[in-house]
């Protein structure tokens, strides 16, 4: 079998050094040296551009881009996707031959951007596989773990990997990666001859731990439509129908949009979930990005969405005002009813906070058996005065957004009925241990999140302390207004 390696001129410097390590990965050691052969594509058209134009230029539709091409006995058979890199050997020429810009002067400086290292401009590899796909598999290969940098392990790219992983596509040298930061921050332990990940429900988890850490920006959230329904114990319980991610998009997030959504998207299919896409600035509190939040992906990238089919809706401002009047109704219909608990409302909000969807005691995440549990509780709200809650949303600085939130927030029966259902009142928990927290079994404490221990029975506190997973409320559950719901509840229970 005669194997052809096929890589563009613009990036034959940083590309031909790793072709003999990507054709091992590929091949193992069934392979024989003299049946392969590099080919560079000439991309320079008479030396008329420099290495930059020269990989933006694409001719039939095909990028010069990072990408190896490797066909066997002339067919196409493996695209191998490359990451950035800024050890850029073909600019690093192009600037010793002295026809530099301020860029290639950088070569190996700076620290790579988490977004560039593999996700910029990861749609154009993505185009030329939906090309090419008939006959050829793509797979990735990352540059530079073997430099004394950490960008390759971090983890935004890490989570990339899996991402890409979970969708299909294999990451060559995924063996030269550490992921010891993203164990450790997403508390998540990894197969690591298996990236894929194993639900849906685990792959939102670490999408919350690092989208919290990525602070003050939490680019998406996800709603979701569930039927209750009440089983022979009184219980209830939600059901799953369907799930929507909204999302804006910034410049360079739409990249990492695209591999969320494709990933959210194979997930749910696996598990026969349904699950939209909705691109809605609206959504969003974007003071500072305001300008750089489009209305729409860009074309190339949106191509990919549709290569992927993944319908994405676009919110216009006229609709989001529509399910803003539709909120407000549903409010009249419940305070009609005297109800201030919204259980779908208040679910939601929980989500839309972005914490895992997990049991805050023992880690159970089974989605349909999570109730939403309430810290303030909500005969405690309903019972309070309007002194007692004017006093609780000053203290807290929620004037302007309750205000915000609905032509009725003057009404103090709207404020509770706020108050109840922000996502910041709630955390999840499974059946058994939202119980034993209405009974005041235990309680967290209000400025660390540790566990209280109420047992008055001595065995049921040796259980509850044996399905421990952790020993409180995690930093991203415990946000400022948590605390605050907690320290009402305590006031009310004599904690
Ligand atoms: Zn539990």
């Amino acid at each position: 079998m005669k194997i052809k390696v096929k890589v563009y001129s613009c990036y034959q410097r940083t590309y031909t050094p790793v072709c003999n390590r990507i054709l091992k990965l590929l091949y193992g050691d069934n392979i024989n040296s003299n049946d392969v052969t590099i080919e560079i594509e000439d991309t320079s058209e008479n030396n008329t551009k420099n290495i930059q134009a020269q990989r933006r230029v694409t001719n039939n539709s095909v990028y010069k881009g990072r990408i190896i091409r490797i066909y066997e006995n002339d067919v196409l058979k493996h695209i191998v996707g490359m990451s950035n890199t800024n050890y850029d050997e073909d600019r690093k020429y192009e600037f010793l031959q002295g026809q530099s810009n301020k860029e290639t002067s950088k070569y190996g400086e700076d620290d790579y951007h988490a977004n560039t290292y593999l996700k910029q401009g990861i749609n154009q590899i993505f185009k030329f596989y939906f090309e090419n796909k008939e006959t050829a598999d793509l797979n990735f290969y990352l540059l530079d773990t073997d430099k004394d940098v950490n960008y390759p392990n971090n983890l935004y790219n890490s989570l990339s990997y899996r991402e890409l992983e979970t969708i299909g596509f294999k990451v060559l040298n995924i063996s030269d990666i550490d992921f010891s930061e993203y164990e450790e921050q997403c508390n998540s332990r990894i197969n690591h001859n298996n990236l894929k990940f194993a639900s849906f429900n685990k792959y939102l988890r670490d999408i919350a731990y690092i989208s919290n850490r990525n602070s003050g920006n939490v680019p998406s959230f996800l709603q979701c439509d569930e039927v209750e329904s009440i089983d022979e114990d009184g219980d209830s319980r939600f059901m799953t129908e369907k799930y929507t991610y909204i999302f804006k998009s910034l410049s360079a997030q739409q990249y990492d949009s695209l591999l969320k959504c494709w990933c959210l998207k194979v997930l749910a299919d696996k598990e026969g979930t349904k699950i939209e896409f909705k691109l809605g600035k609206q959504y969003f509190d974007y003071s500072s990005d305001e300008r750089r939040i489009a209305e729409e992906l860009s074309q190339p990238v949106k191509e990919i969405f549709d290569l992927a089919n993944l319908n994405i809706e676009y919110t216009t401002t006229e609709e989001f005002m529509n399910e803003k009047r539709k909120a407000d109704n549903m409010y009249l219909r419940y305070k009609e009813s005297n109800k201030i608990r919204n259980q779908t409302l208040f679910r939601n909000n929980i989500r839309k906070k972005g914490i895992p969807t997990e049991c805050a005691i023992c880690g159970n995440d089974d989605v349909n058996m999570l109730d939403a549990a309430h810290l303030w509780e909500v005969y405690q709200i309903k019972d309070s005065t309007q002194k007692q809650i004017n006093n609780f949303i000053k203290v807290n600085n929620l004037q302007e957004i309750i205000k915000n939130s609905s032509e009725y927030s003057g009404d103090l029966f709207y404020k509770k009925y706020y108050l109840v259902n922000s996502g910041d009142n709630g955390i999840w928990l499974c059946k058994n241990h939202h119980k034993q927290f209405d009974l005041n079994y235990y309680c967290f404490d209000s400025e660390y999140g540790k566990i209280i221990f109420k047992f008055a029975d001595q065995a049921t506190a040796t259980n509850f302390r044996n399905e421990l997973k952790t020993n409180g409320l995690s930093k991203e559950i415990l946000t400022p207004l948590t605390k605050s719901f907690l320290r009402m509840r305590q006031l009310d229970k004599q904690i």
